[in-house]
């Protein structure tokens, strides 16, 4: 723009000389040469251009060139002249500045085992008016080889003469070296050992390899494009797999054990490690895992564990894993003021059997005591050997130590069964000593340390016998023992009685009711009361026939009163709390009311608040039954236990009875007679008939007649007393 505003005032300039000299042809001449001028300006400024845009080019197709490792070359055939470009002499390392390339000095840089070959293509491919490609090597000055792929053409003359060849040559080492390095990486994945997968950023299975398939039965067919959760055996938590997936984004990496499921169902844990992969912006690209079958080594170690806390012969636990569990045992019995009874075993005799007929033979005896003892306790209990004949058991959650009793005496005869091992019949007796934890000693050192010194006891008290470390509890122990037998003969040798003790009505003074009350007429001790053997009864499931055999005998006696002339005086029965779990008391009911042709009513059954408290909802169930069929309902020891009103107001009852120990407290204790009346309260607010227990005189007596109680029962009115003398009581009171 400035070259022509320069021109204009260049031709204002010299047409005003012009015209000052030579007139208007002067101005003429001057505007002629003006435009002259600058059409030659104008020529020379595109030409500049155009080469300015020539050079760019070139110089992009050089840096082209350079990036893509191209070079190019060209031959004029018939002025043999040569062009390469730059970078081409880079490819070739042939220095430009020694003299320009030639086809000759092209050929001194290939490989000379190439060599033939490449001069053979390109002579061949001239001659058959071919293109060609070819890849070589090219071994440079220093030594080093490259990689180089050649295309090349030749253009022609109509009359077939060649005239000039073009070509390329690309450096392809990196490309060679890259994919050899992929193809190593391509067969480490194909022959690997370890199953691996990659999946997408999605985790869905882009491609797994030959072992995955050999390790979990799919092919890579059936698992692409799926989530590698389908592996998953359900043993490991989402809280696992939540763990593991933090852990991989946090670290992006993640190696631990989980638990698979091959394809034919099989489970097994694996070792699994899972990689990352991630693009240039930082994103998940791909997950790689890895894994490994562990289940070989898993099952090694389970093997050692066994070996290193079981004996080798028997499969019991050893030494060294009783006391592990011992001490366990003993924590949480410290806890909750449990109990742990050590039994310790040796078995009578067993050193004659291994020296006569051998260590096999002594072996074989060995394992059938162990079995012999698994089955005498539950499995929650432990049985261990401690060497040679030496046994231990170890019981927990002991309610009473005569259960270990219990125990002992069943060892004893099973062990003491003859054994028949090979041709041979043998015999052998157990000598057991046992220490109870907490009495016998704190901790497990002690409580061993006791067991060992009862089982010598045993021992020298004749064998084939056992005792506590602690003497008053072997009599005792034996003494409930003495009653199980005892009491397990009791009914069939008709050794059981009824008493029954009247309920008196406060207003009238008659005989409401009696209460039906078990006695034992034991053969060396003499009548026994219900507290000396209920609990055992209970503890050996002999109350279930014990309180069939009540309810018969009560409902017998209730038809005799209805014989004699006695109609409205009703039974009480005790019903204990195994009899509600596990019996069909209405079942029982029926029988006894139409044996007897009896009134439903007549028969009250008595229920402990525990037991109804314990287990409201069955209970509820039960009494519903029993209720329906017009039976009445007594709540029994009301008051001793933790009675919910709302059950109260559920359980569909007739009577509560107030235990004895608040009557006791009328005129001692100030609580306690509030207790009592609050509960006499509380029956007549639930619409209840109050029997009050226990009432020994008649303060008691009086109190309760002020708070409105209307049945009483006590030693006041009558012991309870057999059948006939009952009979005669209820005449004399009843009229
Ligand atoms: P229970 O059901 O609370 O029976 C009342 C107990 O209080 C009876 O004791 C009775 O003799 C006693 N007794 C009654 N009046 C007085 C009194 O004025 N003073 C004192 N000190 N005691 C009195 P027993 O007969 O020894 O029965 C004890 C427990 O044995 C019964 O308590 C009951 O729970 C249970 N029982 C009795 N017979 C049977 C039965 O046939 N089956 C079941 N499952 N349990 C029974
Ligand atoms: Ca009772
Ligand atoms: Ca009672």
């Amino acid at each position: 723009m400035l070259q022509h505003i320069g021109l204009l005032l260049l031709g204002c300039a010299g047409g005003f000389v012009f015209f000052q000299i030579y007139g208007l042809a002067g101005l003429l001449i001057a505007f002629g040469l003006v435009l002259f001028f600058g059409a030659l300006a104008g020529f020379y400024q595109r030409r500049s251009k155009v080469i300015d845009a020539l050079q760019r080019s070139q110089k992009q197709l050089h840096e082209a060139q350079r990036l893509a490792r191209i070079g190019s070359w060209e031959v004029d055939l018939v002025t043999k002249e040569v062009y390469w470009s730059d970078e081409l002499y880079r490819i070739f390392e042939i220095d430009p500045t020694q003299g320009s390339g030639d086809y000759g000095r092209f050929l001194q840089t290939v490989h000379p085992d190439d060599r033939k070959r490449v001069d053979q293509a390109y002579k061949n491919a001239i001659e058959s008016h071919q293109p060609y490609e070819i890849e070589h090597r090219v071994l440079t000055a220093d030594g080093r080889i490259k990689q180089v792929r050649e295309r090349g053409e030749t253009v022609y003359a109509d009359d077939g003469t060649p005239l000039r060849s073009i070509g390329t040559a690309q450096d392809i080492t990196d490309i060679r070296r890259m994919e050899s390095e992929m193809s190593l990486l391509g067969t480490a994945f194909q022959h690997s050992g370890e199953a691996i997968l990659i999946s997408d950023h999605e985790n869905r299975i882009l491609t797994v390899n030959p072992a995955f398939t050999t390790l979990t039965g799919y092919t890579q067919e059936e698992v692409v494009g799926r989530n590698p959760s389908i592996l998953s055996a359900g043993r490991n938590t989402p809280e696992d797999y939540a763990k593991m997936w933090a852990a991989i984004k946090q670290n992006g990496y993640w190696q631990g054990e989980v638990w698979d499921r091959r394809k034919n169902g099989g489970i097994y844990p694996k070792w699994l490690s899972i990689s990352v992969v991630f693009d240039d912006e930082g994103n998940v690209r791909y997950y790689m895992a890895h894994f490994t079958d562990i289940s070989a080594e898993r099952a090694a170690e389970a093997k050692l564990h066994h070996m290193a806390h079981h004996d080798m012969l028997t499969g019991l636990f050893n030494r060294y894993s009783l006391k592990d569990r011992l001490e366990h045992s003993l924590a949480v019995a410290r806890r909750n003021s449990g109990r742990v009874a050590l039994m310790f075993i040796d078995l009578d005799r067993f050193k004659g059997i291994n020296d006569t007929l051998g260590h096999h033979v002594g072996d074989e005896l060995l394992i059938e005591v162990s079995q012999r003892l698994h089955k005498c306790v539950r499995d929650s209990d432990v049985v261990a050997r401690l060497g040679g004949d030496e046994f231990v058991i170890m019981l927990t959650g002991l309610e009473h130590s005569s259960s270990a009793a219990t125990i002992a005496e069943k060892v004893l005869s099973s062990v003491g069964e003859p054994y028949s091992i090979g041709p041979h019949l043998l015999y052998t007796t157990p000598s057991i000593g046992i220490a109870i934890y907490p009495m016998d000693g704190n901790d497990s050192e002690a409580l061993m340390k006791n067991a060992d010194a009862a089982m010598y006891h045993a021992k020298n008290a004749g064998r084939n016998n056992f005792q506590f470390f602690d003497a008053k509890m072997n009599e005792a122990a034996l003494e409930r023992l003495g009653i199980e037998h005892a009491l397990r003969l009791a009914l069939g040798r008709e050794e059981f009685r009824l008493h029954f003790q009247p309920v008196i009505d406060i207003r009238t003074g008659r005989v409401a009711s009696v209460e039906a009350l078990i006695r034992w007429q034991h053969p060396e001790k003499g009548l026994l009361a219900p507290g000396l053997f209920i609990g055992v009864a209970e503890e050996t499931g002999l109350i279930q026939p014990i309180g069939e055999w009540v309810f018969w005998a009560a409902c017998r006696q209730l038809a005799d009163f209805r014989a004699a002339g006695i109609p409205d005086v009703k039974m009480g029965i005790n019903i204990s709390a195994i009899q509600m779990r596990s019996s069909d008391l209405a079942l029982l009911a029926k029988g006894g009311i139409t044996a007897h042709s009896l009134a439903p009513g007549d028969l009250i059954f008595e229920i402990t608040e525990s037991v109804a408290m314990a287990q409201p909802d069955e209970t509820v169930r039960v009494l519903d039954v029993l209720h329906d069929m017009g039976v009445t309902l007594a709540l029994d020891d009301f008051g001793t236990g933790y009675s919910s009103l709302s059950y109260l107001r559920m359980f569909p009852l007739d009577k509560l009875k107030l235990d004895r120990s608040f009557v006791e407290e009328i005129g001692q204790d100030i609580d306690g007679q509030v207790i009592c009346d609050a509960t006499i309260g509380l029956a007549q607010n639930l619409g209840l008939q109050l029997i009050a227990e226990g009432v020994e005189t008649e303060e008691q007596l009086d109190y309760l007649k002020a708070r409105g109680c209307n049945l009483v029962q006590g030693y006041l009115f009558s012991r309870p007393i057999p059948g006939d003398e009952v009979m005669a009581f209820i005449r004399a009171r009843n009229g």
